[in-house]
């Protein structure tokens, strides 16, 4: 990264304004108006040929004119003036542009888009944009964008793809009482993109987290690998994630949107925190600004009311942080802070009798006591209370537990009511204590921190497995498919390469003549599986090209007359090498192993059920390759049927160490070779019963075009 260029992009020494107006409703207009109104502590130098001055400041030329003095300079001209404008900055030694015009890759001019970058190479320029709002800093008091005023001060970056987007969040900040120090425009990111800016934002100390409203990545990899470095939570809303969203996103910003699942698992890998809706971004940002993450699962709920309470625990569940009883001599102690019919099992329900001091009491012990990792404080309003009393004692009781338990506990509240619950709770957001109108909210805010946590030491936990593998076998296998002009395996060779990955495939060998079939049917032992091996017929059974349970001479004989007549009815001209013999597998659970290329992470797995569970349900999982056996572990996990891995109903539990540890050697393959194959699958996998391993039963892969 280049550090430097991206200080003076984001902490300019001195800004030019290419383009400056004097004609309100103009870009350049709105942009200096915005420094000035910003109160932009270095010079600005507004530029235009036409006037001597631009809005009260003296106007120049050209940038030539102030070789030096300007780290930024934010461009407005029509797009056909930016190159040339470009050119200029580089002469005039500018470090960073931010280009506000539009009109390139996002309506398919990449052509002139790519040239901005290699200007900005060229001079050792960074460029934001084009086709954005600018960027916003508090601390730096610097509004270099269209956008009227900086967002309501807080500790979090939030990072836009979208700029309409940016502009309205930015008002929202104000609405929503969640403040942010910077906010960044990436537009088209021609150059600067999403893992600079969260890279860059690791040594800012505004900074504490950064929130992410994304459609599409370029270099997914490099995204997560900043990520799972950032000593920062990095909270991410992805859109484009229905199949129409998808499309609507490409065409919006110039980038592919990849598989929604996809985004989801490497979020996940890297450690990001996924946001469900604009809503619960500013929720779990706010969080984030202000809390600690949650470093165990102990979570205590407090509230006056039932009703909030029982919502509140389905939201715990619901958000991955289940609710559990107090020990025993917690709840005793919490006993003598309420009336008699109240609960301190958790939620511990001080009901609407105890008032203020049941809070203070129930908080201030909660919290000092070991057990507890979280709490979440739940308010309904009532006739006897005062909202701003309650905001007001729930603070002192948690100031009360210390700096030293307040670093590691988080907090959080919902108060549900009227305005005066609304004004509250904006006092205790104001004073550090994320407050929400929803329990549902609040938990799922605390969720997230616990989720961060989990995440974190998930990741620490985390090492890549490496296995023994035969690499030049798999690759000769690849090259003599190709010098055969085919850019699809059979069976017979994609098992091979299977085998090179110390994947457990049938041994399956190739028999081009009905006494070799018998041959190599006494070889594998009886009873054994016929199916036909062809370049040009990829679903086997579809061409009746599949025999299960072949189990005699006879019987080979038989079928591999049928198998050709079927394949040669199935597709006339097919090139047909023979039939394969192999093993026949006892039949076990069916899992589907499969890779893709996603336009964004590259090589990456897909794990589930077979048959039915992936045509209908769609119940797969996906990891960006490479997967440790941990991981592969995690991913049995999270598929909705994975109870009936785990042993539903009486039945065994299946070989799960095996089948994660065949995940993490095929998520090697796929890495490994990377270069040569598009796609793969094994499906299906014949998954047993614990201890007793697996088997590959048919397995493909197609290779790139080359
Ligand atoms: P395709 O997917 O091309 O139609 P498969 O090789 O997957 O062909 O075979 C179809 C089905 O036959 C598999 O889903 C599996 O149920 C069964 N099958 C295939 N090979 C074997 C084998 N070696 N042992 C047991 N069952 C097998
Ligand atoms: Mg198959």
């Amino acid at each position: 990264m280049n550090k430097e260029a991206l200080n003076g992009l984001f902490r300019p020494k001195g800004v030019a304004v290419i383009g400056a107006s004097n004609k309100a409703g103009k870009i350049g207009y709105s942009v200096v108006e915005a420094l000035k109104n910003g109160k932009y502590e270095g010079d600005i130098f507004p530029i235009n040929p036409k006037e001597p001055e631009i809005q009260g400041l003296k106007a120049y030329t050209s940038v030539l004119e102030l070789k030096g003095k300007i780290d930024l300079a934010v461009v407005t001209v029509p797009a056909h003036l930016v190159l040339g404008a470009l050119e200029q900055c580089g002469e005039a030694g500018v470090k960073g542009v931010s280009v506000i015009t539009s009109g390139f890759g996002e309506v398919g001019d990449h052509e002139t888009e790519n040239k901005l970058v290699e200007t900005c190479r060229k001079y050792g320029m960074r460029l934001l944009g084009p086709n954005i709002i600018g960027s916003l800093s508090n601390s730096d008091k610097l509004n270099a964008s269209f956008a009227p005023v900086l967002p309501l001060p807080g500790n979090g970056a939030l990072i836009s793809q979208s700029g309409a987007l940016l502009i309205a969040l930015d008002a929202g900040t104000y609405l929503r009482g969640v403040g942010f120090d910077k906010l960044f425009s990436l537009g088209n990111m021609a150059d600067v993109d999403f893992a600079d800016i969260i890279e860059w934002l690791e040594d800012d100390p505004a900074t504490r987290c950064t929130a992410l409203y994304i459609e599409g990545l370029k270099d997914g990899r490099r995204f997560m690998e900043v990520c799972k470095n950032s000593k920062k939570p990095v909270i991410a809303l992805k859109s484009g994630v229905s199949a129409h969203g998808a499309a609507a996103a490409a065409s919006h910003t110039g980038s592919l949107a990849g598989a929604a699942k996809v985004y989801g698992s490497a979020f996940e890998q890297a450690g990001v925190i996924q946001a469900t809706d604009l809503d619960n971004l500013f929720d779990v940002t706010q969080a984030f600004e202000l809390q600690p993450p949650m470093e165990g699962d102990n979570l205590v709920i407090v509230t006056n009311g039932g009703g909030v309470g029982v919502l509140a625990t389905d939201s715990a569940e619901k958000f991955g942080v289940p609710l559990q009883f107090l020990p025993k001599e917690m709840q005793e102690e919490m006993k003598h802070y309420m009336p008699e019919f109240g609960s301190a099992k958790n939620p511990v329900d001080i009901t609407g009798g105890a008032g203020l001091e049941g809070y203070k009491k129930c908080i201030a012990f909660g919290l000092q006591h070991e057990w507890t990792d979280g709490m979440a404080v739940l308010y309904c309003e009532t006739a006897v209370t005062n909202p701003q009393e309650i905001a007001e004692g729930i603070y002192g009781a948690i100031e009360e537990a210390g700096e030293e338990i307040l670093a590691h506990k988080p907090i959080t509240v919902s108060f549900v009511g009227g305005e005066r619950c609304a004004t509250a709770m904006r006092w205790l957001s104001d004073h550090g204590i994320p407050a929400y109108d929803d329990p549902a909210r609040a938990i799922s805010a605390i969720a997230a921190l616990r989720q961060y946590a989990r995440l974190q030491a998930a990741k620490a936990a985390d090492s890549a497995d490496t296995f023994e593998v035969d690499r030049e076998k798999a690759l000769s296998i690849i090259n003599a498919a190709r010098a055969d002009g085919r850019d699809a395996l059979t069976e017979v060779e994609a098992k091979q390469v299977f085998k090179a990955y110390g994947l457990d495939a049938t041994t399956t060998l190739l028999a081009r003549t009905e006494d070799e079939a018998v041959e190599l049917a006494h070889q594998a032992g009886y009873p054994v599986v016929m199916k036909i091996v062809s370049p040009d017929i990829l679903h086997k059974s579809d061409a009746g090209g599949v025999k299960v349970n072949v189990k005699d001479d006879d019987m080979v004989r038989e079928w591999f007359r049928k198998i050709m007549e079927n394949a040669k009815n199935y597709k006339a001209d097919a090139n047909i090498h023979g039939i394969a013999i192999q093993e026949m597998a006892p039949l076990g659970t069916e899992i589907i192993l499969g890779s893709i290329n996603d336009a964004a992470f590259g090589p990456t797995v897909m794990f589930g059920l077979g048959g039915i569970f992936v045509e209908v349900l769609k119940d797969v999982t996906f990891r960006v390759a490479p997967v440790s056996k941990a991981q592969g572990m995690k991913m049995q996990e999270e598929i909705r049927a994975a109870k009936i891995l785990a042993g539903a109903r009486g039945e065994a539990p299946r070989d799960r160490e095996a089948m994660a540890e065949t995940i993490a050697k095929y998520s090697q393959m796929i890495w490994d070779l990377r270069d040569e194959v598009k796609e793969s699958d094994a499906n299906p996998v014949m998954l047993y019963e614990q201890g007793k391993g697996l088997k590959v039963v048919d397995a493909r892969i197609i290779l790139k075009k080359k």
